[in-house]
């Protein structure tokens, strides 16, 4: 790695997920591994309800409430707006304005789901 490099993201530009070890071994459904210079860490703001993230969703999603109801463990009205139909593309959070790590609290909130569906069923 050149000096510069200071994070690690295992797979593309947008789906990737960062990295915080290097310990983290490579598998067969590694697509490919990016090496960025430290970007200044942007602090989250508010959603200002642009919309942007709505209007750049390919699944017609709610981006900015399926991370609220994420956030705040509302898993009922995250699944009724279709939480685990998102794709995961990362369109939302590029192009959101407050930086709000969408795609995080829309992964966090279909996993939760999909334990307590993984519970239920045991
Ligand atoms: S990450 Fe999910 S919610 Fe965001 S734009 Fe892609 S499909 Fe829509
Ligand atoms: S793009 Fe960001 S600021 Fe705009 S509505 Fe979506 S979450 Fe809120």
């Amino acid at each position: 790695l050149k000096d510069k490099a200071g994070i690690l993201v295992m797979g593309g530009p947008m789906m990737g997920l960062t990295q915080w070890t290097m310990a983290v071994p490579v598998v067969k459904g590694t697509s490919g591994i990016l090496a960025w210079e430290v970007p200044s860490i942007q602090k989250e703001h508010e959603c200002i309800r642009c919309g942007r993230c709505v209007v750049r969703c390919p699944m017609s999603l709610m981006p900015t409430l399926l991370a609220k109801y994420a956030k705040f463990d509302k898993t009922t009205e995250a699944e009724a707006y279709g939480i685990l139909d998102c794709v995961e593309c990362g369109c939302c959070q590029y192009s959101c304005p407050a930086k709000i790590s969408l795609v995080h609290w829309i992964r966090l909130g279909k996993n939760k789901i999909t334990s307590l569906k993984r519970e239920k069923r045991a």
